[in-house]
């Protein structure tokens, strides 16, 4: 096999990560964070989600939240929506691109959004009937594509059923998110051949979290099956601080120093990308959980990396 010369990241950390915060984190801080982040050469960055403030509180000002960060030019904004009426409000904030979610497992899209799989595919025809409208590309997350926390074992038949109606539909590209951290490599590696196989054209994304500490096996096992574009999210961002063992997304520093030190290209410049997740850990509060930071000192500098000067 031959690995990719370079690898996209999409960073979920202000979104997937900063959602399962319990206390509330201010705006200011959220914008301060997605800056950082936009400076250190990430180019997909999920910064907002549109549901609705009294479904995630952490999630509200997704529209004063993009009207507040600094825009940088080639990176993409994207907002995860949940419905038309999310969608709307996505547009009108002028995100770059929207990110749609159903699980493949009933029990947990109704845990998660009280619908049946149907009913969120449905809504998803709606959504993406807008984003046509307004020339805004999507992508669509199957959740739980490698287990279910209710079911277990998900079946595979229904993850490509799942894909396929996505794609049907107008998805841009297709990410299947191991939403409980579950999935392990020799999976990743068959599921994604598979995906190839199945969905020859469609642009595919994977998204690990790090719950069994797997992720990053979980990555290169799909790189060799073929895949280059993962989420991360910094400093692991994510799990809920009350649910013990619940964990983030991996790392995007600890992806990116892996991908570097592989020769695969990121485009993210890793001493900004830490200085990114020292201000993740400040904002909220807590040590972050990932593996490349620990190897770095934190900067004597009081001063952290959104009040840096990035213009060079
Ligand atoms: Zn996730």
């Amino acid at each position: 096999m031959r690995f990719p010369n370079r690898v996209v990241i999409t960073e979920v950390g202000p979104r997937d990560g900063l959602q399962n915060e319990s206390r509330a984190i201010p705006l200011d801080r959220k914008i301060a964070l997605v800056d950082a982040l936009s400076a250190c050469g990430l180019t997909r960055i999920e910064a907002a989600s549109f549901v609705s403030p009294k479904a995630i509180p952490q999630m509200a000002n997704a529209a004063e939240m993009m009207a507040g960060i600094r825009r940088r030019p080639g990176v993409t904004y994207v907002g995860l929506v949940p419905n038309d009426v999310g969608a709307r409000n996505a547009i009108e904030a002028r995100v770059d691109e929207i990110a749609v979610v159903v699980s493949a497992s009933e029990s947990h899209n109704r845990a998660n959004v009280n619908r049946t799989v149907a009913e969120s595919l449905e809504a998803i025809r709606g959504i993406a009937s807008l984003c046509r409208e307004a020339s805004i590309p999507w992508t669509g997350y199957i959740s739980t594509s490698f287990g279910c926390p209710y079911e277990g074992a998900v079946d595979v038949a229904r993850v490509f059923e799942i894909a396929e109606r996505l794609r049907d539909t107008g998805a841009e590209a297709i990410a299947l998110g191991d939403t409980i951290g579950i999935a392990n490599p020799r999976q990743v590696f068959e599921r994604v051949i598979e995906f190839f196989h199945k969905l020859p054209d469609m642009p595919l994304r994977l998204h690990f979290h790090d719950t069994r500490g797997m992720a990053l096996a979980n990555v290169i096992a799909a790189i060799e099956a073929g895949a280059s574009q993962f989420d991360g999210s910094v400093g692991g961002l994510g799990g809920c601080p009350y649910a013990p063992g619940a964990s983030g997304n991996v790392a995007t520093e600890d992806l990116v120093a892996m991908l570097h030190a592989m020769g695969i290209e990121t485009g993210v410049q890793l001493d900004g990308l830490l200085d990114a997740a020292w201000l993740a850990e400040e904002i909220v509060d807590r040590p972050l959980d990932c593996r490349v930071k620990r190897a770095f000192r934190r900067p004597a500098s009081s001063q952290h990396a959104a009040q840096a000067d990035y213009v060079s």
